[in-house]
């Protein structure tokens, strides 16, 4: 498939829009109802879709949510997953709290060797005050577990706001001189209405010069094929690697290989706009495998050439919030 010159080969689904955090930059700040149950697309219904992704060229999954691991069942999903043979590649986002050594074992049998945590903080106290919950202990142990137990790559991303977490930006850094992870900072996107104020923002550009006062000037790394949007850099003879994703400071639209199914199944073909298609009804409705794939074709053709977030939100639009897409 191919949107304006992209090759698209990479479906994000998010399995659920519920989550057991409540992120001060993800969650909306004003009261907001879940999705009823019968509205979400089921393990099944996911599988189909992506199963006649797959047959459009789609060959890379990441599965996210919302906490994809709040949802029943998601580890017999995932194996049913596994068995689509034309998919290379399958990785998970996960806060990290439901996880532990067990669990990760799990997922390795399986195949599945990507794991993206969040992790905005190395302080339990101030990791309770950005993720409602007090579990920084629970996060550490199951990011530590999946690296004895060979995950690779294991990436971090952390979201750094102003008077939050900023003071941190070095020690969270310094993660990546002991041990191999990709520390990936990600700027801070103002989607519905979170309690995190325009003013609180920190852009790339910051907090490179942040980390390269300390440690040295970064040196740039190549990219391969399972970067995603992050620019990487090293400090030199550091084990692990320290990305940037600048959705705000240099969009990265233009390289953009990406089709959203959200839990309520609809088709997003970008994450900073609202334009979607909904295709579990007509799935319900006993649409053709063409049908269907005639749908995710047409919503890929409505893929923007540029998100244009910053002018929606100056004009008042609001973006819906990432536990409701995916992130
Ligand atoms: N719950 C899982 C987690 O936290 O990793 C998966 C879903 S979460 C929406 C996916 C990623 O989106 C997380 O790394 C989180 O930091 C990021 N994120 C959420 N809201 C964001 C925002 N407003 N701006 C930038 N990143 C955001
Ligand atoms: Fe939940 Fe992830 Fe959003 Fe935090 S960032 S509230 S863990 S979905």
């Amino acid at each position: 498939m191919i949107a304006g010159n992209r090759p698209i080969n990479y479906l994000r689904i998010s399995v659920t829009d519920r989550c057991n955090f409540r992120c001060m930059y993800c969650v909306p700040s004003s009261p907001f109802a879940v999705i009823p149950h019968n509205k979400i697309a089921s393990y099944e219904e996911i599988l189909k879709i992506t199963r006649i992704a797959c047959e459009l060229g789609i060959t890379k999954v990441r599965i996210t949510g919302g906490e994809p691991f709040v949802r029943k069942g998601i580890f017999s999903f995932l194996e049913r997953l596994c068995n689509i043979e034309s998919l290379k590649d399958i990785s998970i986002t996960t806060n990290g709290a439901l996880l532990n050594r067990k669990k990760i074992k799990k997922l390795t049998a399986l195949g599945i060797r990507r794991l993206n945590f969040s992790l905005d903080t190395l302080d339990p106290v101030k990791f309770a005050r950005i993720t409602g919950r007090n579990r920084f202990q629970h996060v550490e142990n199951a990011i530590f577990a999946a690296h004895e137990l060979g995950i690779s790559p294991i990436k971090i991303n952390t979201v750094i706001l102003r008077g939050i977490n900023d003071d941190e930006i070095e020690d969270i850094t310094a993660l990546t001189l002991s041990y191999p992870f990709q520390v990936r900072f990600i700027e801070y996107m103002p989607m519905g209405d979170s309690a995190v104020e325009k003013q609180q923002q920190i852009l790339t550009g910051e907090i490179k010069e942040r980390i390269e006062s300390r440690f040295g000037k970064l040196v740039s790394i190549k990219r391969t094929t399972n970067d995603g949007p992050a620019k990487k850099f090293q400090i030199e003879n550091a084990m692990g690697i320290v990305g940037f994703i600048t959705p705000i400071s240099s969009h990265f639209c233009s390289e953009c290989n990406r089709l959203r199914l959200t839990s309520r199944g609809t088709l997003r073909p970008c994450l900073l706009n609202n334009y979607e298609k909904n295709i579990l009804n007509p799935l319900r409705n006993d649409a053709s495998d063409d049908e269907l794939k005639q749908i995710i074709t047409n919503t890929l053709s409505k893929k923007p050439s540029f998100h244009g977030l910053m002018d929606q939100v100056g004009k008042g639009v609001p973006i819906s919030h990432m536990t409701s897409i995916g992130g």
